[in-house]
């Protein structure tokens, strides 16, 4: 069967800025028939995200991330519906998802190492299960819940840098559901603030391309920061600390502006930087979804019901075509995406 596939051109470099040309579409072809335990499956939606720009470099980085080979088929997270199976558990039409989806137009897959999905849980809006349902809304509530010391009534303020992005956008709306009284937000531009304090319920956004931020952090957090959801590193994160109270919590999310960089995970605070953080005994763990798995199946089903009750707001950037997947990814790291980024590749 003829299918169309997306593979790694070339690699950024590891200081470089990845561009949608370090990605090739190309045609290939999949068996015709099935060995016992596996299943052929369209694919319907493919998620971009920060941590792929580790997987572009020969040496991740990281020792759960597996480099992306040249000429080789790319993939991450993915949902797509079964159209055959041999597999004991899984029938044609069932939805399923994976973290490593080839992002290929159809693919045999082991049906061992696939989730079924159940659509009902999001009103049939799949692609949330990449998202806001999937290891994006996860992401954001263990993240609070592990890293954040959130306590309903103890009166904090949460602030969220990349804020308007798949974990941001949640994680402020997570920081209030679970118990802050102020949640500011951090983002790139004004229709971004604008959608976090309209549609999501922050209470102020600051765009830190524009205007002094620590200024207005300090007009916005009069009674300083008690936690702080980090998505990008860097000077925003600097401000921020700054900023922070005695005993006060980073929630070590991603540090988005770093990854262009050759530098280690998590990068060193500066000296300055690292001294309020020690003086004011501010913690700032790892944080890694992944070793909470065993937290899934019920977060999953939190975060579907707040979605249902219209308690937490969702957002999508959805670009249609695998063709473009290199194009979004692209975007996706300079900021065009508001929500999650998701390519739909069925139409
Ligand atoms: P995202 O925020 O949806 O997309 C990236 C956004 O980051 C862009 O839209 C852009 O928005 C912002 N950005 C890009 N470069 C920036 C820079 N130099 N300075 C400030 N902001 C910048 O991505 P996401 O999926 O929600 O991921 C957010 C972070 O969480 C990433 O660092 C990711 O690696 C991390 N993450 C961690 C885990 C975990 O287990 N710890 C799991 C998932 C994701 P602006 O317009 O605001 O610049």
């Amino acid at each position: 069967m003829i299918i169309q596939r997306v593979v790694l051109n070339s690699r950024p470099g590891k200081n470089g800025v990845p561009v949608a040309e370090n990605f090739r579409l190309e045609q290939s072809t999949i068996a015709d028939t099935l060995q016992a335990g596996q299943v052929r499956v369209k694919t319907l939606y493919l998620s971009v995200d920060p941590y792929m720009r580790c997987r572009m470099n020969e040496d991740t980085g990281s020792d759960y991330l597996q480099p992306w080979q040249l000429s080789e088929v790319a993939d991450g997270g993915g949902i797509g519906v079964v159209e055959e199976s041999k597999h004991d558990n899984l029938a044609k039409g069932d939805f399923v998802t994976s973290f490593t989806w080839p992002w290929q137009t159809a693919a045999i897959l082991d049906g061992d190492l696939l989730q079924k999905l159940v659509p009902q849980l999001v009103d049939g809006r799949l692609s949330y299960f990449l998202g806001a349902a999937g290891i994006t809304g996860l992401t954001a509530l263990l993240g609070i819940r592990e890293k954040g010391h959130v306590a309903a009534g103890a009166n904090q303020t949460m602030v969220v840098s990349g804020a308007a992005g798949a974990c941001g956008s949640l994680a402020g709306q997570i920081g209030r559901l679970e118990g802050c009284s102020r949640v500011v937000g951090i983002a790139g531009t004004d229709e971004k603030c604008s959608i976090l304090v309209q549609e999501m319920g922050f209470d102020a956004a600051i765009n830190y391309k524009k205007g002094d931020v620590a200024k207005q952090l300090r007009e916005l957090c009069p009674g300083g920061v008690d936690v702080y959801f980090d998505n990008v590193g860097g000077d925003i994160s600097d401000t921020v600390i700054s900023q922070m109270n005695q005993n006060s919590h980073i929630i070590l999310c991603g540090q988005i502006s770093q990854y262009n960089k050759d530098v280690p995970y998590p990068p060193p605070l500066p000296p300055d930087i690292e001294k309020i953080q020690k003086e004011r005994n501010i913690t700032r763990e790892r944080f890694l979804v992944l070793n909470y798995m065993d937290k899934q199946e019920a977060s999953v089903l939190q975060l579907c019901q707040w979605i249902q009750e219209g308690k937490l707001k969702v957002r999508e950037t959805v670009v249609e075509g695998l063709a473009n997947i290199g194009a979004a990814f692209q975007s996706m790291m300079n900021g065009g995406n508001i929500g999650k980024q998701i390519v739909s590749v069925s139409k």
